[in-house]
């Protein structure tokens, strides 16, 4: 008779093989949707196999009860939580659920130190003694727990700061590098030494140490190099979850964990790319960067216009560029983007869009909603496609943008996003920003931009004044 391990483990593959599409899935708009349902299967038929494989080792009622009161309590949650985010509450959501995976992996590392190190004598710790593992045994708990920690804490703090609970400046303590890679050393001095005698103390000090590096290691990092946090998050949070397969023994948890892990770790790495940043230094902490002044210089005055006279400033135009950012996703003003770019289209004007990689608060957030409001996809370019041409472009719509169009990244070596590719928009003959206030964008760094004389600022929700340029066409 075949065996539930199996059937379960034959399942198994059967869910990474789904993970994998999932992922190639969900490389591209169009096969988006089909890379989620990729997903969903996969997740299904792993939790399927692993309750199949829980009941058919004979686990004990109280133990099946736990198992099924936790699963429908984390299909509530989930249900809950996914149903009544926004689309702009998508990257704290995201920041929470890798400190679960944190805390998950924190809890299977000090479950296995209670069944084996704190036991010698059980029999868990014998098996392994007769294998020559429990030396290997000690040390994934170490490090599980290492990861694990680092990832909730660090999750945690990401959260805190992309939710605005928390200031997204960076915290400069003295000597943070000394911190950073002091913490490094103790944790492989610790590792070491409760792989040789694992003692309560040890594994409680690793714990410590990996929680304040988690905290420290997000709380100094700025609010521009966030987008690389949440990719970095991400990776880590594979990371601890493909150690908690090795301590539970548990195969597709080692191949997914080492699907997120990597492909977090890519991500982080083009978006680095995509800002100019060292991926070393973004993941030890900001490593090097000091933060810059936060904008008191004076710049002049701003110039306000009315949406009746942009609606006359596009009537008049060849070319337009709409460069969209975070405040779209806020006033949801993509479908009325998506009416007024149609509505020029009909009078014979270009329009195209310029789509800067960390726009937003999610990597691809701006294709997506646009995407959603049928803007058609040859129109929305990425930024190295877009940037030559504001030179000779006519009009340039800012909507909601700001540190993505700040010229002080490109051209103040003090500012805190000096060096960060942006969309050069002051190039254009005219530009008009859309915003409700001379509040500075996520970085918290003064734009320049709006001070500029070819600027002029359209007060309000953009929702509503583009809704307002749309009557008046
Ligand atoms: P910013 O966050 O720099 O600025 C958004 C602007 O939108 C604000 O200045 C705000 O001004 C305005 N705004 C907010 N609500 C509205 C509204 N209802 N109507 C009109 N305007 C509004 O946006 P960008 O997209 O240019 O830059 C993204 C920033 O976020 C970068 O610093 C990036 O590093 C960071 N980040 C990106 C992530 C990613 O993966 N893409 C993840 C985490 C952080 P006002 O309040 O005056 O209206």
């Amino acid at each position: 008779m075949i065996s539930v391990e199996t059937v379960a483990n034959s399942a198994y593959i059967v869910a990474a093989l789904l993970f994998i599409l999932a992922l190639g899935g969900l490389a591209e708009h169009r096969t988006a949707k089909m890379g989620n349902t990729f997903g969903i299967s996969g997740m299904a038929v792993a939790l399927g196999a692993t309750i199949a494989l829980a009941i058919g080792r004979d686990i004990e009622p109280l133990g099946l009860l736990l198992l099924a009161g936790a699963t429908a309590l984390g299909a509530a949650i989930g249900l809950w939580r996914a149903r009544i985010v926004e689309m702009t509450g998508m990257p704290e959501l995201i920041a929470l659920l890798h400190s679960f995976v944190g805390l998950a992996a924190v809890l299977v590392g000090w479950n296995g130190y209670l069944h084996v190190e704190r036991h010698p004598g059980g029999a868990d710790a014998e098996l392994l003694r007769a294998e020559g593992l429990l030396g290997i045994h000690g040390a994934e708990v170490a490090i599980g727990v290492f990861i694990g920690a680092v990832t909730f804490t660090g999750s945690i703090v990401a959260f805190l700061k992309l939710s605005a609970r928390m200031n997204s400046a960076p915290l400069m303590l003295p000597g943070k590098n000394i911190l950073n890679v002091g913490s490094l050393v103790l944790f492989a001095v610790l590792t070491v030494w409760f792989v040789v005698d694992p003692r309560l103390w040890t594994l409680v000090a690793i714990t410590v140490v990996a929680l304040l590096l988690g905290w420290h290691l997000v709380v100094s990092i700025g609010g521009g190099d966030m987008p690389v946090v949440v990719s970095m998050l991400n990776s880590y949070s594979g990371w601890a979850a493909a150690a908690s397969g090795f301590l539970l023994g548990n195969d597709l948890l080692i191949i997914t964990g080492a699907l997120v892990g990597s492909s977090g770790a890519y991500l982080s790495y083009i978006m680095c790319k995509a800002m100019n940043r060292s991926f070393l230094s973004v993941i030890a902490g900001g490593f090097g960067i000091t933060a810059g002044p936060a904008g008191d210089t004076d710049l002049g005055e701003h110039r306000e216009v009315t949406a009746d006279a942009v609606a006359e400033l596009l009537t008049g135009a060849n070319s337009v560029i709409i460069t969209p950012g975070y405040g779209m996703a806020v006033a949801q003003a993509q479908h009325g983007v998506a009416e007024l770019t149609r509505k020029l289209r009909e009078r014979g004007v270009t329009v195209r869009f310029g789509v800067h990689p960390v726009a937003g608060r999610l990597p691809g957030h701006m294709n997506v909603l646009l995407a959603e409001a049928k803007v058609p996809y040859d129109i929305v370019l990425e930024m190295d496609e877009i940037n030559d041409d504001f030179t000779g472009t006519d009009v340039v719509l800012v909507i909601g943008a700001n540190d993505t169009v700040n010229p002080a990244a490109a051209e103040d070596p003090a500012s805190p996003i000096a060096g960060m590719p942006v969309l050069t928009v002051w190039e254009a003959g005219n530009v008009i920003v859309f915003k409700r206030s001379m509040a500075s964008g996520y970085a918290g760094v003064q734009n320049p931009l709006f001070f500029r004389e070819n600027s002029a600022m359209l007060f309000g929700d953009a929702k509503d004044r583009v809704e307002d340029i749309v009557k008046a066409l």
